[in-house]
């Protein structure tokens, strides 16, 4: 067990051991965050798994150097890339380690059935691999949140502050540019249609500080930031260390909260040799991502077996191919993230809005597509660069609401059973909006390759959450407005599993200022 703070497991300093918080991801710093503006000095219990050696070498030589200076061995190892998904999209690697998805407790891995959700154990979750796109929810979808809009808003612009602290949007490719102004051009035909644009909003540092190097736009956000531009919760999490506002203690694989008449007590074990471990706290705030959260509760109450519903954004993907490519594409300093957000309102699709993110060139393409060609790929070289420098993928995303249904049981091992039922709406709102595209593909000066339209598996998209749905007037397993579940007093579910539903818009942004406003809010004993 290493632990970022001078306290001891079971005779922790009274100071820091008041609160935990059981995660150290997106909304385990955003909770963080906020009890620490509230007076308070939490402590972070985390597995805590990092990337190995080799990574942390590359990334440092990387780090220590300007782009221009990187070496080309460098940048071949940074390139290594995980297995595809359904959609053929390999999985995001950091520095070429899959650490944020190693899954280090193998005895209670969950078993799925048509269904994919993955849990991490790394220190700063999957925020280590997200892609940093942050979008508010729209006002419509708080209509069933026992909160309102305009209460989360300020804990939107608190986090936004946190994650974003240039102010600043990162600058777009020229390629982006040029389909914005395409879109532009055809903005009353496209409002007739319900199509909407924007560039992306990124969690991205654009201007150097105390705290790290600006994005320089080198193209590697695929594979790994060098200078942490993009957000992580990792790299907040040691600056809070290193400040004092929060005591980490990592390699603890938390199993239970029991509540006790002044608390509760944390029931985990060592990830190193499964040593049990106990930590008596005030109150704790459960921030380990969907299914361990899902797992630690149905581990810390008598409940019956009941199947809980996850609520889960449906994922596609569909290349399109733009009429032109850029000169000079494959030289440009640009960053490789989503770099625009197409939302499609159209009734006769689908009742909610459908969100597709668009990510233009970059480098994974051509190799994707000759990885596809296989022996073919050497001759067909010029076309493989002309078609990758006019591609545009864009990934759909669903409405929770017409998404696939997916349950998660606890069987009788203390395993998870998480199973999907694949939504045939899925399908056709996918087809459907693909012939929309090709529709208007003037206004996009781009057309969708129908052919390429690709479906991943329920829960593929890493958007998924609302187990224990906050309820007004909450119920069983439903939590009440500060992520609280009536028989287990004393924790703060903060993460995903307390949303009541899904947009078909990224989730994380919201899950912050949530946790942020549970966290900033909520009453805790004693609280001075
Ligand atoms: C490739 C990829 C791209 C993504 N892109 C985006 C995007 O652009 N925009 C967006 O909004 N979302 C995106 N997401 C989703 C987003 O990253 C997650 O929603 C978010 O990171 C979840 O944060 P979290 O803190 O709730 O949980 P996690 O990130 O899952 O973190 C869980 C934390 O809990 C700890 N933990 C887990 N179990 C235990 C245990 N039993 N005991 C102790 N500690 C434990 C882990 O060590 C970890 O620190 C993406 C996800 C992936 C994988």
């Amino acid at each position: 067990m290493s632990v970022s703070w001078p306290c001891e497991t079971n005779h922790v300093n009274r100071e820091t051991a008041l609160i935990y918080i059981i995660g150290s991801g997106l909304s385990g710093v955003a909770a963080a965050a906020a009890l620490v503006k509230r007076g308070f000095r939490p402590t972070i219990l985390d597995a805590g798994v990092r990337a190995g050696p080799h990574s942390i070498a590359l990334k440092s030589r990387l780090a220590s150097a300007e782009p221009d200076a990187w070496t080309p061995e460098d940048l071949a190892q940074l390139k290594r890339t995980g297995p595809a998904a359904s959609t053929g999209i390999p999985q995001k690697l950091l520095f070429g380690s899959n650490f944020a998805y190693r899954d280090v407790d193998r005895a209670t891995s969950a078993r799925f059935r048509r269904a994919s959700i993955l849990r991490s154990f790394a220190h700063g979750g999957f925020s280590n691999v997200w892609g940093a796109v942050i979008q508010p929810w729209p006002q419509a979808e708080f209509r069933c949140w026992p909160i309102g809009f305009q209460e989360l808003a300020k804990h939107y612009s608190s986090v936004r502050e946190l994650i974003c602290p240039s102010g600043l949007s990162v600058r777009s490719s020229m390629q982006t540019h040029a389909l914005h102004s395409d879109l532009e051009r055809h903005q009353r035909q496209l409002d007739a249609e319900g199509v909407r644009f924007d560039y992306a909003t990124l969690a991205v540092r654009t201007s150097d500080d105390d705290i790290g190097k600006a994005c320089r736009h080198c193209g590697l956000c695929l594979y790994g930031c060098p200078y942490d531009s993009i957000f992580s919760a990792a790299s907040q999490l040691s600056r809070m260390v290193r400040q004092g506002q929060v005591a980490y203690i990592s390699d603890v694989l938390v199993d239970r909260i029991s509540i006790l008449s002044h608390g509760v007590r944390v029931e985990a074990r060592s990830s190193k040799d499964n040593a049990p471990l106990t930590f008596n706290a005030r109150t704790a705030f459960l921030a380990a991502g969907l299914l361990e959260t899902v797992r630690i509760i149905l581990n810390s109450g008598n409940f019956p077996p009941t199947p809980l519903c996850v609520q889960q954004s449906d994922i596609f993907t569909i290349p399109l191919l733009r009429y032109r490519s850029i000169p000079n594409i494959s030289r440009e300093r640009l960053h490789t993230l989503c770099q625009m957000i197409v939302e499609i309102n159209d009734a006769a699709i689908c009742a909610d809005s459908v969100q597709l993110q668009l990510y233009g060139y970059n480098d994974l393409y051509s190799r994707i597509l000759a990885s596809r060609l296989g022996r073919l790929s050497y001759p067909l070289q010029p076309l493989i660069r002309e078609v990758s420098e006019r591609l545009v993928v864009a990934f759909g995303y669903l409405h929770s609401n017409v998404s696939s249904r997916v349950s998660v049981t606890r069987t009788r091992d203390g395993r998870l059973h998480v199973q999907g039922d694949v939504s045939h709406e899925t399908k056709s709102i996918g087809h459907a909006i693909v012939r929309k595209l090709f529709r208007i593909r003037n206004c996009f000066r781009a057309a969708p390759i129908p052919l390429q339209l690709r479906f991943d598996d329920p829960g593929g998209g890493h958007r998924s959450g609302g187990c224990f749905p906050m309820k007004a007037v909450p119920a069983g397993l439903e939590a009440d407005r500060w992520g609280r579940i009536r028989s287990l007093p004393g924790i703060h579910v903060v993460d995903s599993s307390v949303l009541p539903s899904l947009p078909a818009a990224p989730l994380a942004f919201t899950v912050m200022a949530n946790a942020h406003r549970i966290a900033s809010g909520c009453p805790i004993d004693n609280d001075d």
